[in-house]
């Protein structure tokens, strides 16, 4: 019998250890360098930044997504949760550990498809916090149907020049490369005729025609690069994977950022469920404090209830994945968990905002970006509608049809199958009446 919910001593020391490094430490970084997480950092950054990292390295809590062979912990996906459940709450704590969407994805596909020489150029220096990449695979014209995509790589001679636009790029303006998806064979399916290119930003024909930000930022302002690639020239070395196998390299990097963000989405849930009771016990109305108030009652119980199911259900996705190691054998969960993230974040986010009435919407609060986090991840890597299908087509797998026009579940069958079954009994027994 191996089920279990408890935590190794051990680990749960670090994990420990992790909750009160982020709370004192890495949380008020976000109150005081919000929005420049993925800035490479100054001199001034680097004083402060640099020892916290030294301090989780030497804790071993560095890049635990990765084996040892890369310089992680090899710790596994039920650990990495468990740890990612306290980064969540905060916006800098992924980068200050080392396991910031979306270099781990970046990361883990190089390490997986990439030569020893692109080991070397990008994969050690991504692993060592000292640069920032970028994911550019969605399109103007189409995000979630690949079979959309138009981005052209052409071969010339033992050069390949690509040429098309890419939309909400996260991070290009600070990246040091972009892993890019391009078409290369236009005359197979998309799952067939796509490959991936690293490229370096500084390349000549890699314009970043402007920075998109979220709802709430300034036009003008963001992360998130609409950018026009103008007859870029690669040699051959920049192909990742083989040719055509952009889609198969696709799907290994997005499997492990999806259930990640839903890791770090507990982490966030969570404080917000720890806002509104506190201001629940602080807060009186009409003769009573909030929290001896039963619809308060009722939020609190029903955060509490929907994020300890989604939490259970996140724990054991990334315990299938340590099992099977193979994130396409856990498809389907990873894709119901991903389905129920945005719902999650946003219940609960709602009800903390409604607990503390106008300060709940204010920008003096965190919720409104909860708000739009819940949204965010209903979209990126996927929209919702878009996994859903691939659960409920992995869920009919599992099914047949009936054999005839009524359902295996007719009782007028069930009784008929049941009668048969017993008959000699059934038989005694009437000849007993
Ligand atoms: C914050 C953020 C960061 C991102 N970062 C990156 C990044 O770094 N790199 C990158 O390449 N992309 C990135 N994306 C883009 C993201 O991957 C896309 O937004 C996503 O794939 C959806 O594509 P789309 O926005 O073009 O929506 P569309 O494909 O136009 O879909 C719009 C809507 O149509 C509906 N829909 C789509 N397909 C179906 C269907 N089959 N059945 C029913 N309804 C459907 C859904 O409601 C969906 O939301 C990011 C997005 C966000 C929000």
């Amino acid at each position: 019998m191996t089920w279990s919910f408890e935590t190794e001593p051990d680990f749960q020391e670090k994990l420990d250890w992790a909750d009160a490094f982020v709370r004192e430490e890495v949380e008020p970084l976000d109150v005081l360098w919000p929005g420049l997480v993925f800035t490479p950092p100054d001199d001034r950054r680097r004083a402060v930044l640099d020892p916290l990292k030294d301090q989780v390295r030497a804790r071993g809590l560095w890049a635990t997504h990765l084996g040892p062979e890369l310089g992680g912990g090899g710790y596994g996906q039920l650990k990495l949760s468990l740890l990612n459940e306290i980064l969540g709450r905060s916006s800098w704590a992924p980068v200050i550990f080392g396991c910031q969407a979306p270099d781990t994805g970046n990361a883990e596909i190089i390490a997986h498809y990439g030569t020893p020489e692109q080991k070397d150029r990008y994969l050690q220096p991504l692993l060592a916090g000292e640069m920032f990449s970028c994911y550019s695979m969605t399109e103007p014209q189409g995000g979630s149907d690949p079979a959309l995509f138009k981005t052209r790589a052409v071969k010339d001679g033992d050069e390949w020049i690509l040429d098309g636009w890419k939309f909400f790029s996260s991070n290009a303006k600070t990246a040091a490369f972009l892993i890019v998806m391009a078409v290369t064979d236009p005359d197979v399916s998309a799952y067939q005729g796509m490959s991936m290119f690293l490229v370096p930003s500084d390349t000549p024909g890699v314009n970043i025609v402007r920075d998109v930000g979220l709802g709430g930022e300034a036009l003008g302002e963001g992360s998130h690069a609409l950018i026009h690639y103008d007859g870029v020239r690669l040699p051959t070395e920049a192909l990742l994977g083989g040719e055509g196998q952009a889609f198969a390299i696709a799907q290994t990097r997005l499997g492990g950022g999806r259930i990640h963000h839903a890791m770090r989405t507990i982490g966030m849930a969570q404080k917000a469920i720890d806002a509104m009771c506190e201001r629940a016990l602080s807060r009186e109305v009409q003769g009573g404090m909030l929290s001896d108030k039963q619809f308060v009652q009722g939020y609190i119980a029903d955060s509490y209830a929907q994020l300890a199911q989604f939490r259970l259900f996140v724990l054991y996705t990334a315990w299938t994945i340590d099992k099977h190691n193979d994130y396409r054998k856990v498809r389907k969960d990873i894709a119901a968990v991903k389905v129920l993230m945005p719902g999650v974040l946003h219940d609960i986010a709602l009800r903390a905002i409604q607990v503390h009435g106008a300060l709940g919407v204010s920008n003096e609060m965190p919720f409104h970006g909860m708000l739009l986090g819940a949204s965010v991840m209903g979209l990126a890597d996927g929209p919702t509608e878009v996994h859903k299908l691939t659960v409920a087509r992995q869920v009919l797998r599992g099914y047949r049809p009936s054999e005839d026009d009524w359902p295996s579940s007719h009782l007028p069958r069930r009784l008929a199958a049941a009668r048969e079954k017993y008959a000699e009994h059934l038989e005694h027994e009437v000849g007993n009446l």
